[in-house]
C-alpha cells in the first residue's frame, strides 16, 4: 500500500514538473503590469514613469513596439481613455492626440479601447485562465501542428509566448497572444460553439490551443523564409507582401480554421465563422481577377508599383481566405505532405496551386502569362 502511494506521488510530481517545464515559455507579465497601470489610472492618478516603463518593457509590449507600433503613447492614450475618470473616449480625439488617422488606426483604437474597458470586470476570469494555461501542457500540440506543414525543422525547445490584453495576435518572436480573446464571450453563438467543442470531446481551451498552434507555425516558418522581402520603395513590395501573406496565412489557417469551421466545425455558425466562409466562397472569382492583374504586371513593368498596390488591395482579410482556398486545393490533389515543400516560399506555393488546379476543372487556373509573371518574381526574390 505504502509503495503504491509513493508511486502515485512520484507520477504526480513527474506530471507537475512536465507541466511547469512546458509553461516556462509562457509570459504573463504584461497582464500583471496592465492591472497595475489600470488601478493607478482608475484612482485618478497618472502612472509613474517606472510603472509605464515596467509595462512597455514586458516582452509582449516591447515586441509589439519594436515591430509595429513604435511609440508607447499609442497605447498610453488608450489606457487613459479606458481608465482615467473624465478622460475623453472620443475615438477621433484620441487619434488626433497620437497623430494618426485612417480606417485601420480607427478600428485599431476602437477595438483596443473596447478590450481595455472590459478588463475590470474580467480580472478574475483572466487570472483563472492564466492558472489554467500554466497547468496545462499546451506547447507540444503547437509544435506537432506546425511540424505537419514544415520540413527539416528541429523544433528545439518551445516557442516563447507573451500574453497581453490586445485585439489581435502575431507570429513574432515571442508569439503575441491576446489573452482576452479566450474569455467566455457575452455572445450566445460564441458560447454555443465552445459548448459544442466540449460536447465533441475537445478540452475547453481548445480554441486557445488552435490559435497558439497557428501562430507557432508563423513563428517557425518565418525564422527561415526561402525568399527575400523587397525594400518598402521597391515597385513590387506590396505584391510580394500580399503573396507571402496568402501562402503564410493560408497554411496557418489549415491548423485552426479546419477544426473551427469544417471538422468538427463548431464555430461555423459564429459571426466570425460566417464572415470567414462568405469570403472563402468568393475566392474562385477573385483568383480569376488576380490572373489578369498578374498579366498586366508582366506586360507593363513601368506600372508595376501601381498594379502591385491594386493587387494587394483586391485581396480581402490580408489573404487568409485566398490562401486557405489555394492550400485546400493543393492538399486535395497532392496531400498535406506536399505543403512542406512550398511552405517557406510564396512563389512555389502559387506554382503548386497551379499544378493542383490543372488536375481538376472545378478550380480556376492561372494563364501562361500569369505564371510567367510569378516566375519573373521568383527569379528576382527567391533565395534558392
Ligand atoms: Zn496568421
Amino acid at each position: 500500500m505504502k509503495r503504491i502511494f509513493i508511486v502515485i506521488l512520484l507520477v504526480m510530481y513527474h506530471c507537475l514538473s512536465i507541466a511547469q517545464e512546458s509553461s516556462k515559455n509562457l509570459d504573463f507579465s504584461a497582464i500583471y503590469q496592465h492591472f497595475v497601470v489600470m488601478e493607478q489610472l482608475q484612482s485618478g492618478k497618472e502612472p509613474t514613469t517606472n510603472q509605464w516603463a515596467d509595462l512597455f518593457d514586458t516582452p509582449a509590449y516591447k515586441t509589439l513596439l519594436d515591430n509595429e507600433f513604435r511609440k508607447p503613447i499609442r497605447f498610453q492614450e488608450v489606457f487613459r481613455a479606458a481608465y482615467l475618470p473624465g478622460y475623453t473616449k472620443d475615438i477621433n480625439e484620441i487619434l488626433s492626440k497620437i497623430d494618426l488617422k485612417g480606417a485601420w488606426w480607427t478600428s485599431w483604437v476602437t477595438s483596443l479601447l473596447e478590450a481595455y474597458e472590459n478588463v475590470p470586470k474580467q480580472k478574475t476570469q483572466l487570472l483563472d485562465l492564466i492558472n489554467a494555461y500554466k497547468r496545462l501542457d499546451l506547447s507540444e500540440f503547437a509544435i506537432k501542428e506546425s511540424a505537419r506543414f514544415l520540413s527539416d525543422e528541429k523544433f528545439e525547445g518551445f516557442p516563447k509566448v507573451a500574453f497581453l490584453i490586445f485585439n489581435d495576435s502575431r507570429g513574432y518572436d515571442p508569439i503575441i497572444l491576446s489573452l482576452n480573446s479566450f474569455l467566455k464571450a457575452d455572445d450566445a453563438r460564441d458560447n454555443n460553439a465552445l459548448d459544442c467543442m466540449v460536447n465533441k470531446g475537445f478540452n475547453e481551451h481548445f480554441s486557445f490551443q488552435l490559435l497558439y498552434a497557428h501562430e507557432a507555425f508563423h513563428y517557425y516558418r518565418n525564422k527561415k523564409e526561402e525568399f527575400r522581402f523587397p525594400d518598402d520603395n521597391d515597385p513590387y513590395s506590396s505584391l510580394i507582401w500580399i503573396m507571402n501573406q496568402i501562402a503564410n496565412e493560408g497554411i496557418a489557417d489549415q491548423i485552426d480554421k479546419v477544426n473551427q469551421y469544417f471538422n468538427p466545425g463548431c464555430f461555423a455558425d459564429t459571426r466570425e465563422g460566417e464572415q470567414y466562409l462568405n469570403y472563402l466562397a468568393m475566392q474562385p472569382e477573385l483568383i480569376k481577377r488576380l490572373d489578369s492583374l498578374f498579366v498586366e504586371i508582366k506586360n507593363y513593368p513601368d506600372s508595376s508599383q501601381i498594379l502591385s498596390r491594386k493587387f494587394s488591395k483586391m485581396i480581402p482579410r490580408s489573404g487568409h481566405q485566398t490562401g486557405f482556398y489555394m492550400c485546400n486545393t493543393i492538399i486535395e490533389e497532392f496531400g498535406v505532405q506536399s505543403i512542406r515543400t512550398v511552405s517557406r516560399n510564396p512563389f512555389s506555393f502559387f506554382k503548386l496551386y497551379q499544378k493542383a488546379a490543372l488536375k481538376n476543372e472545378k478550380y480556376p487556373v492561372f494563364s501562361k502569362d500569369a505564371i510567367a509573371c510569378i516566375e519573373i518574381l521568383e527569379e528576382k526574390f527567391s533565395l534558392e
